[in-house]
């Protein structure tokens, strides 16, 4: 028997092929859940199961974590991760961790409908559909749950040239705190996680002269790491938050 603070315990990640999703399915399996890791690239996620989320376990194998192809945006996507979590695991889910997010950075009077509409569509609506998928599950077999979002600093105070991703995830609060009130009867706490900067490869397109202001502004001196916001995450996923739901927790380094 694996311990720790989600011991027996079934996490479905978005996101999960690359940095903060990646870094939850690392820290939820070393606290004893068993992952399941979905990303828009299989390969990535095949990549978080085999590469980080065994060897964090300190497994000689890859356990009963699995990898799966999805695209957040896609109806017919999320239900197939809704039947593979089903078919592969008699247990119900009990955590969810929406980190599927992607940015279009561009001034607002230069930034196209298309633009803005993929990133609501992953950002926001993707969020609303996995929660909703798995919800529902929870709910009707009242498995009490925890769904963790992925939401933004920048969603609270805006940026420049990121009308489109502070609005997604301001949304996200927004729909994180909706749906904590309508779920609570169930058992099932929802929370938003704001992160600052944090060292992954979506702040890669970010410019160094942007990088180094950003810098002067975090108390800490320095970008954030995706495990760092991964322990929250497990922190707010386990029992020792119990009593935490509909709250949008900054993780900024003090920004
Ligand atoms: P990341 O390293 O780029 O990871 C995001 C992952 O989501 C990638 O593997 C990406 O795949 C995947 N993805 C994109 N679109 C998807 C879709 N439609 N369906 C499923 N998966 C999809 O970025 P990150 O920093 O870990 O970001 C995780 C979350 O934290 C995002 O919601 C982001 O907005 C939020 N966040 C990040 C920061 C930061 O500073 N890093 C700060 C605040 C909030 P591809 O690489 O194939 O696109």
């Amino acid at each position: 028997m694996v311990a720790g603070m989600v011991a027996g315990r079934l996490a479905v990640v978005t996101g999960a092929g690359s940095g903060i999703g990646r870094a939850a399915c690392q820290v939820l399996s070393r606290e004893g859940a068993t992952v399941i890791a979905a990303d828009k690239s299989y390969d990535s996620a095949v990549d978080t199961i085999k590469t980080h989320t065994a060897l964090a376990c300190g497994a000689s194998d890859i356990g009963d974590h699995t990898a799966v192809e999805l695209d957040v945006a896609d109806q017919a996507s999320v239900k197939n991760l809704v039947q593979t979590t089903l078919k592969h695991y008699k247990t119900r889910s009990t955590i969810v961790v929406n980190s599927a997010g992607i940015t279009r950075d561009n001034w607002m009077l230069k930034l196209s409908d298309e633009d803005f509409d993929n990133v609501m569509d992953v950002n926001l609506k993707g969020t609303f559909l996995i929660m909703r998928a798995f919800a529902k599950i929870m709910s009707e077999t009242q498995t009490p749950g925890s769904i963790i979002n992925i939401s933004s600093i920048v969603g609270k105070y805006g940026n420049l040239g990121q009308t489109n991703y502070s609005a997604s995830k301001a949304g996200v609060v927004g729909m994180t705190q909706s749906a904590a009130q309508e779920l609570g009867k169930f058992g099932i706490r929802v929370n938003a996680v704001l992160p600052g900067f944090i060292d992954t490869p979506i702040i890669k397109t970010v410019p160094d002269k942007v990088r180094e202001a950003i810098l002067k502004q975090v108390p800490l001196g320095r970008l954030g790491e995706a495990t760092e916001v991964a322990e929250l995450i497990a922190f707010l996923a386990s029992d020792k938050s119990s009593f935490i739901t509909g709250a949008a927790i900054d993780i900024t380094g003090g920004y």
